[in-house]
């Protein structure tokens, strides 16, 4: 497996490339936004990943030249920018996973091997639909069999990263991290809390529910009727 890292922070560059290549990858390491699209677009890689704050070419550059030209590899954007709007960017570009500075490896490690078993990856579409269940990326609006639902900004977030995973099991730790910036904290409930008005909205009177907690693993959303 084959993975390309783009970061200009030297002891960061270093760090992923020596602790990747223990771990059993194939690492090449570019340092700046150029030298990084260059390699992405030259040679065939499993992975990359991406800072977003870079010399040259920036990673949200970076990332849609990328898509733009069709090219479906996996994207961990590693990155300071936290926020909710920066997300939200990201995901509509097409990125797959984020993990926000400072980090730590075995979690990087544990969320490259989750995008290396995904595999690649579907161009994003601007427009989710699961069952009657409409989520309109570019006009921010979401709809459930015709009838307009009103979300606030982090509903509408995790809203589509479950629609975008349906029918996976989401842990609370990464739906935290991707939709709160937040590291795991067993005494939370905020990602409770939110589901729970969120399914007020998304299935209240509505016989199929699509949110589903799997007791102990997260939640999910998909179309079975159980
Ligand atoms: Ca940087």
């Amino acid at each position: 497996m084959k993975i390309l890292i783009i970061e200009d922070e030297h002891k960061t560059g270093d760090y992923l490339q020596k602790g990747l290549g223990e771990a059993g990858f194939v690492v090449d390491l570019a340092r700046n936004g150029l030298d990084g699209l260059h390699l992405a677009t030259s040679e065939p890689y499993d992975l990359i990943i991406l800072d977003v704050m870079l010399p040259d070419l920036n990673g949200w550059q970076i990332l849609e030249t990328l898509r733009h030209q069709g090219q479906q590899m996996p994207l961990l954007f590693l990155t300071a920018k936290d926020s909710v709007e920066d997300r939200v960017r990201g995901l509509e570009l097409g990125a797959d996973d984020y993990l926000i500075k400072p980090f730590a490896f075995s979690e990087l490690l544990a969320r490259v091997r989750t995008l290396l078993r995904r595999g690649t990856v579907q161009a994003p579409s601007n427009i989710l639909e699961v069952a009657d269940l409409i989520l309109n990326l570019p006009r921010r609006r979401a709809s459930r069999a015709g009838e307009h639902i009103h979300l606030t900004n982090k509903e509408f977030v995790l809203l589509e990263l479950l629609m975008r995973r349906r029918g996976e099991v989401l842990p609370r730790s990464l739906i935290a991290s991707l939709v709160w910036d937040m590291n795991f904290d067993s005494d939370t409930n905020v990602i409770d809390v939110a589901i729970r008005r969120l399914r007020v909205k998304i299935d209240d009177g509505f016989e199929l529910k699509l949110i589903k907690t799997i007791r102990g693993m997260g939640y999910t959303l998909d179309t079975s009727n159980d």
